[in-house]
């Protein structure tokens, strides 16, 4: 059966400068991409630029004239936000998301992808009922429709969401279910210890667990690490231990066809790799000198 649905496919881009959204939508373009993905500032810190310095109506008209669905464009949320953490102090980080979701609003876009949070000592019961309890207070404050996509995480130190069962955890207890979607990650998922090379298996039980329509996003990383590293270190799309043929499986699998693939892969040198990778992804054909035709492209 012919399958007649295009491939949603963008990087993380950057929102700064003079340019801000107009810039990121520029630079979605010159990738060759139909989505993107971006911060609403830097994602270490809470400074924010006023929501008027954004230059949405332009980045809107933009993207109508490109072809890229506001729809399909996503925010991440800031890795400081740890909703998982009991003493954030004066509820800091429940408050800010609710800025956050409140910029994304305004914007205009749907999803918002959320780190569910490190639990940094309390334990994983502990830190899920924190996670909960701080979502419900989010949506409690909060009437806008943006869902919030809880990520599948690596595992890293004491962080939450590395199986799906945590993941359902916050679904199944979070009182406005409505609210809240997943994103997945595929360098997360093998850090984590789930054989991505069998991806329809991951698939199955992540839709026996959670419900694979619940999927609306999904992060393309290959990984530096081996399976169950538990390290969430990002590799190049190929170039990894997942390699070109796994991730290819990835992006179009036909149980994720509406969800955009965003790559967060690293950048070679100072250089952007996602034109040559969305190419070779376009093309289903890996480039095994994609780092030095880009070095090479820019004079290197
Ligand atoms: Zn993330």
């Amino acid at each position: 059966m012919m399958n007649n649905k295009k491939l949603i496919i963008g990087s993380h881009v950057q929102v700064s400068g003079e340019g801000m959204l107009v810039k990121a939508v520029e630079d979605t373009i010159s990738y060759g991409a139909n989505t993107f993905m971006f911060y609403t500032g830097a994602p270490q810190n809470s400074q924010r630029k006023p929501i008027s310095s954004f230059r949405i109506e332009e980045a809107k008209k933009l993207m109508k004239n490109n072809g890229i669905d506001i729809d399909n464009v996503i925010v991440h949320a800031p890795y400081i936000i740890n909703l998982a953490n009991k003493n954030s102090p004066d509820n800091f980080a429940s408050k800010f998301l609710i800025q956050e979701i409140d910029r994304v609003s305004k914007i205009g876009c749907r999803y918002l992808v959320l780190h569910p949070g490190s639990h940094v000592g309390a334990g994983v019961e502990e830190g899920l009922k924190t996670i909960v309890k701080n979502l419900n207070f989010v949506f409690e404050n909060d009437n806008s429709n943006v869902i919030i996509l809880i990520e599948t995480m690596a595992g890293k130190g004491t962080e939450l969401g590395k199986n799906f069962g945590e993941i359902k955890y916050i679904l199944d207890n979070v009182e406005k279910k409505d609210r809240l979607g997943v994103c997945i990650d595929s360098c997360h998922l093998n850090d984590a210890g789930y054989d991505v090379s069998n991806f329809d298996s991951v698939l199955d039980e992540f839709d026996k667990i959670v419900g694979v329509d619940k999927i609306k996003a999904v992060h393309i990383n290959d990984s530096k690490n081996v399976k169950g590293a538990a390290k969430d270190r990002h590799e190049n799309f190929g170039f990894g231990e997942l390699g070109f043929e796994t991730l290819i499986k990835i992006v179009y699998n036909p149980r994720l066809i509406d969800a955009p693939k965003i790559l967060e892969t690293p950048w070679v040198e100072d250089l952007p790799p996602y034109k040559l990778e969305i190419e070779m992804i376009r093309n289903k054909k890996f480039n095994e000198n994609m780092k030095k035709e880009l070095l090479n492209l820019q004079g290197k």
